[in-house]
């Protein structure tokens, strides 16, 4: 059984607007398969493997029962920015900086928006998405380490595992990686080790919960759990890797329920004052009519969803 879902985003997100994906329903509840659209069908196996994992199989033991989450502020005014960040009760923010729409002066204000919301006791990230070369990105760096009082740690500041290295060499903030490592050819032999210092792994582009764990302990980092920003159903699978992990020293990038418009489940994982509970299930779709896709999205996601199977 599956079901085809359509649902706005709140703001343009890795240059969407729309969030698409199937929810499948096996004998061990339901999962997501929701690839972005740039996915080939050899990349978009392990998100229905991930798919199936939850569907069909469940996931391993978790060690805790709920985890901190950070909100994710996209490219807001400064004032946007500070009302997101002072909304979601997070004591983490993900700024999303190096978008073409925004200077770095804007990165900057938007940053140092997030600081006066958060308090000093707050951290803050940055993820600028591949954006940079290794020179824009030491001086990019500085400037919001600067405007934000001190970052956490800067996502994938290039794309090259070589120019993280070089990067990381040059600055005082920690590098985490991830596109390095969900659009590696083979995750589980990535050496970013000497690149970064913290790893984002996503359950669905790294093939479901127990692979993902075999990337963390192959990657030899601390990790970030991190959503593709799914509805409730694949945000649980999301939430069952981080509360499955041997230790948890950040606060993961799962609460990002809150970008799309709706959910398909009234069961919601949205944060509570900065945390999410650990499911043993991903919630019931109960709502998924609401935002049933049209004929003609239906029918790519189920051609697309067939040829995937043949890559498993
Ligand atoms: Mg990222």
């Amino acid at each position: 059984m599956s079901f085809v879902y359509a649902i706005p985003l709140h703001n343009r997100f890795r240059g969407i607007t729309v969030r698409e994906g199937v929810l499948l329903r096996g004998a061990a509840g339901w999962g997501e398969f929701c690839p972005f659209a740039d996915y080939s069908d050899t990349e978009s196996a392990p998100w229905l493997a991930s798919a199936l994992e939850a569907s069909e199989v469940g996931w391993p033991e978790p060690v805790r029962d709920r985890i901190e989450v950070n909100t994710t502020v996209p490219v807001v005014s400064p004032e946007r920015a500070y009302e997101l960040v002072t909304a979601s009760g997070c004591r983490t923010a993900k700024v999303k900086v190096a978008d073409p729409r925004s200077s770095l002066v804007d990165d900057c204000d938007r940053v140092a928006a997030v600081r006066d919301a958060l308090g000093p006791a707050g951290a803050i990230r940055v993820d600028a998405n591949t954006a940079w070369d290794v020179d824009t990105a030491v001086k990019s760096i500085r400037e919001l380490n600067r405007a934000a009082g001190g970052l956490e740690y800067v996502e994938q500041p290039c794309p090259s595992i070589e120019d993280l290295a070089a990067v990381r060499l040059c600055v005082d903030v920690r590098i985490a990686a991830d596109e390095s490592i969900r659009r590696a050819e083979d995750p589980l032999k990535v050496a970013v080790a000497e690149a970064a210092d913290v790893a984002v792994i996503k359950v669905a582009p790294l093939g479901g919960v127990r692979r993902a764990l075999e990337v963390a302990e192959a990657c030899g980092l601390p990790c970030v759990v991190s959503s593709a920003v799914e509805t409730s159903v694949g945000l649980a699978a999301g939430l069952a890797l981080a509360g499955a992990l041997p230790t948890l020293d950040f606060a993961c990038g799962l609460g990002t329920r809150s970008l799309l418009t709706g959910d398909v489940t009234t069961d919601e994982l949205s944060p509570k004052d900065g945390y999410l509970p650990v499911p043993r299930t991903a919630p019931e779709p109960n709502t998924a009519e609401k935002f049933a896709a049209s004929q003609e999205t239906t029918e790519h996601w189920q051609a697309r969803l067939t040829r995937v199977q043949h890559h498993l």
